[in-house]
């Protein structure tokens, strides 16, 4: 069958334009096949699903043409080593040596399982993180000096695996020879099993013994496993006796995890708790702006601002559509736009602003300026009236789905052209006018929340 998959996207790449077919198809590789399947596996769940909806019906019939039965086809993930849960930010397709500050991140050690991506220098420090990133750059600093072990808590998705791998790189990136290691509970719990199978637990305490900075992801995964929990307790008891640096991830707080061993809970009380909160909107957004540097990825401020007023506060899931839009953005050749980000993630973002209308608009920029809504609709031409009335011309734009015609009904009954023509002033003055800038992203944010 892996034949027959080379020999369909031989066939593919025949109807597809290069671009296409090296950002969708070239990185599906054949994964494993029954008599009546096809299992084809892809690097990362934004493909996963982007093939699935545009090209599945392609491939399912290229796939049959050449099978000799009719075959299913099924995507999988393939599985990835260092941290799997990560999702890989390279943009599919992506050539290597882009010219972005992917460079500036260190390769990290190969041994270290770390994800060399993560470092402080690509992670956002806003005030819903900024304790426990504070927390981190001294432990990488100053390793097992003041917060040992640091113990690091937040929800899913708010960087915490991002952090501790940060602190890894910067120590290894500080000093070569130190010897630091990333593991999840999960894998540490599997290697564990394994050398207990076949007789190796002298190796393996050693290995963890001997390192300098001990670095464990989700330790949540260990409660209930009390061998992994006895095991992990004299490692760290090892470590920390000897003055390494251990620290620790969770999803809660040491207190809340169940069955976790009283004394285990209490060592990791003895050092420093940080939590990282749901970012803001504003770190929301920056994070955002970051990502989209790193991938080369032109993000307006408007849509910024789209998808982190999405209510989601997992980092992870806005990372996502930011990659998503990027990619549809590079097939189209077009520049990703605010139309474009709303039909794209559609399914996606529960858009707010499609509870906002007209009339809400009107009356929330008068009442802001002070004006009166009749003044608002009126042809006069007092500055002080033109400027707020373009203003909401411009947000109805942008958060209502009213056309050029009806938004100049709804404003006095003005002819499209003029609202043509007072958006293309606004969208000229936006880009000198901060003060402007400023004053409508606070009316947007309003009229959102
Ligand atoms: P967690 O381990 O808490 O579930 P991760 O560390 O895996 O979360 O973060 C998920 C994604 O979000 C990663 O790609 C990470 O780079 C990104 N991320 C989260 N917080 C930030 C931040 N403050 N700055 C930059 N990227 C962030
Ligand atoms: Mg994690």
């Amino acid at each position: 069958m892996e034949k027959v998959w080379l020999e369909a996207q031989g066939n593919i790449e025949k109807v597809l334009t290069p671009q296409t077919f090296n950002t969708w198809i070239r990185p599906i590789r054949f994964g494993s096949a029954t008599s009546s399947s096809l299992i084809l596996e892809v690097p990362n769940k934004f493909i996963k699903e982007w093939v699935t909806e545009k090209y599945l019906a392609m491939i399912q019939e290229a796939v049959s043409a050449l099978a000799e039965t009719p075959c299913q086809i099924e995507f999988r993930l393939e599985e990835k080593t260092g941290d799997g849960k990560a999702v890989d930010l390279a943009q599919p397709g992506e050539k290597s040596g882009s010219p972005t500050g992917r460079e500036k991140t260190r390769p990290g050690d190969p041994t270290s399982n770390l994800n060399p991506k993560y470092t402080f220098e690509t992670f956002v420090c806003g005030s819903s993180n900024q304790f426990a990133h504070a927390a981190s750059q001294a432990v990488a600093n100053k390793p097992a000096s003041n917060y040992n072990p640091l113990f690091i808590y937040g929800g899913v998705g708010l960087g915490k695996t991002h952090l501790l791998c940060a602190i890894g790189n910067q120590i290894h990136a500080k000093n070569g020879k130190a010897r630091v290691c990333y593991y999840t509970s999960e894998k540490f719990m599997n290697e564990m099993i394994n050398c207990i199978r076949y007789k190796k637990m002298d190796e393996f305490r050693n290995k963890f013994r001997k390192m300098d900075v001990l670095l464990i992801d989700d330790i949540q995964f260990m409660a209930g496993k009390e061998a992994t929990q006895e095991e992990f307790f004299h490692t760290f008891n090892s470590l920390y006796e000897s003055h390494k640096q251990i620290v620790v991830t969770s999803d809660k707080f040491p207190k809340d995890i169940p069955q976790l061993e009283e004394r285990l809970r209490s060592r990791f009380e003895w050092g420093l708790i940080a939590d990282i909160q749901p970012p803001d909107i504003e770190t929301k957004v920056a994070i955002l702006k970051k990502k989209a540097e790193l991938n080369a990825i032109t993000l307006p401020d408007d849509v910024a601002m789209f998808l982190g007023s999405s209510s989601t506060s997992n980092v992870r899931e806005l990372e996502g559509m930011l990659i998503r839009l990027g990619a549809f953005a590079s097939l189209t050749g077009n520049e990703v736009t605010l139309t474009m980000a709303r039909e794209v993630l559609k399914d996606i973002i529960v858009d707010k602003s499609r509870d906002v209308t007209v009339e809400m608009i009107q009356k929330y920029v008068a009442d802001h300026f002070r004006i009166k809504l009749a003044e608002m609709k009126s042809d006069k031409r007092l500055k002080t009236l033109v400027v707020p009335r373009q203003i909401a011309i411009y947000l109805c734009r942008e958060l209502t789905k009213a056309s050029y015609p009806e938004i100049g009904e709804k404003f006095g009954g003005k002819d499209h052209s003029t609202i043509i023509y007072s958006m293309k002033k606004m969208e000229r003055q936006l880009t000198q006018d901060l003060e402007l800038k400023t004053t409508i992203e606070n009316l947007r944010r309003g009229l959102l929340s």
